[in-house]
């Protein structure tokens, strides 16, 4: 019998300079780190989940979710034949990567941005290529350009930031690289803005969505793409038969069906309280950066520490060490006012302890 091999030997070379993304995610009473709906799940879609009977879990789901693409093609006003499904946009963009990209390919994107998305790329054996944003938050587009990758990233409204991304810069994207552009719309909803009309005009493009955050199916797992039908089709050989699993599609397609209207509703009041959140922030002296999306990313010096006294008084932040063109900062999402009340309430002993502890995060 051969000698057993070193399971690091037999994983790809590249693998080693990947690792697992496991942020903490120990159980805390207000978890504001996944900007998640935090209001929770649409009403139809939850009846229905329950209602389902579980023998169904039997068969095996729909190969790609047709049902669910007929609604979206109804709630965005596309051709299903436009649209490609996915377990979570997370696996859209891993397809999609490996789709369009040949290893050794070049992928751009701005930093920063969705973390996922240079972790996706080595995973798919393609070359990264981060451009430091530009100090108005925008994606520093000719440097992008100029770096003539074979796949373009952009995200808006981004994560981390929130900020949207000028239309103007998404259409020089456009027109000005010879690539696939991924945009990737995962809160769009809050924003009221989309690119998807794009599509129609470029078999490049492809809108990445998502049923995650403003949807609050982020447990079920169900995100999609938006192409030109060539373009989607090549996305959705890459992902392979039955990856939304049968009871999501149900909840989903009801969601689509009967709960826009909630849907709308939450996506205005999570608007409406992230700015009763920033201008709460702004007298603690923070100055949390503009946001089109269910989060804020604010600026606070030493976060590691801060983010350890919040969490060790019941509220999780994302903490940011050094965040590129932004620095030490936190994201929060943004929920129901008494979990805001709860994250400022505990706020204010975080920044004084970590004033009164000696130095910064570095020694
Ligand atoms: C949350 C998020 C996603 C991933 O969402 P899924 O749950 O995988 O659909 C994709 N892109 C961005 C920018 C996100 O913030």
């Amino acid at each position: 019998m051969p000698a057993p091999t070193d399971r690091l030997s037999l994983a790809r070379a590249m693998y080693g300079a990947v690792p697992l993304y496991n942020p903490d995610s120990s159980p805390v009473e207000i978890d504001l780190t996944d900007n998640t709906n935090l209001w929770g799940m649409p009403p139809t879609a939850q009846r229905v989940l329950r209602e389902i009977p579980a023998s169904g879990a039997s068969r095996y789901p729909s190969l790609y979710a047709s049902e669910f693409k007929r609604e979206i093609g109804r709630y965005l006003g596309v051709n299903p034949e436009q649209v490609v499904t996915g377990s979570g946009s997370d696996d859209i963009i891993d397809c999609a990567l490996r789709a369009f990209g040949e290893p050794g390919d070049l992928v751009a994107g701005s930093e920063p941005s969705f973390a996922m998305v240079p972790i996706f790329s080595r995973i798919n054996s393609l070359a990264w290529n981060g451009v430091v944003e530009l100090p108005s938050h925008q994606p520093d587009i000719d440097r992008l350009i100029a770096s003539n990758p074979r796949i373009l990233f952009l995200c808006s409204p981004n994560n981390p930031t929130g900020a949207l991304m000028a239309r103007a810069t998404i259409e020089r994207a456009v027109h000005e690289t010879t690539g696939a552009v991924f945009i990737d719309e995962a809160y769009a909803e809050f924003a009221g803005v989309t690119a998807v009309d794009l599509v129609a005009r470029s078999n490049r493009v492809l809108v990445i969505r998502t049923m995650s955050k403003a949807f609050g199916l982020a447990g079920l797992r169900i995100g999609y793409g938006i192409g030109q039908p060539e373009l989607v089709n090549e996305v959705e050989k890459s992902r392979g038969p039955f990856k939304v699993n049968a009871f999501a599609e149900q909840a989903a397609v009801a969601a689509l069906r009967h709960d826009i209207g909630w849907m709308q509703e939450h996506a205005a009041l999570a608007v409406e309280t992230r700015e009763r959140l920033a201008v709460a922030l702004r007298r603690f002296g923070l100055e949390p950066l503009p946001s089109h999306a269910n989060f804020l990313l604010v600026p606070v010096a030493n976060i590691t520490r801060v983010a350890t006294a919040l969490r060790a008084s019941g509220v999780a932040v994302r903490a940011f060490p050094n965040l590129p063109s932004v620095g030490d900062s936190m994201r929060v999402s943004v929920g129901p006012w008494p979990m805001m009340e709860r994250l400022l309430h505990a706020l204010e002993p975080a920044l004084r302890s970590s004033e009164s502890s000696s130095g910064g995060d570095t020694p």
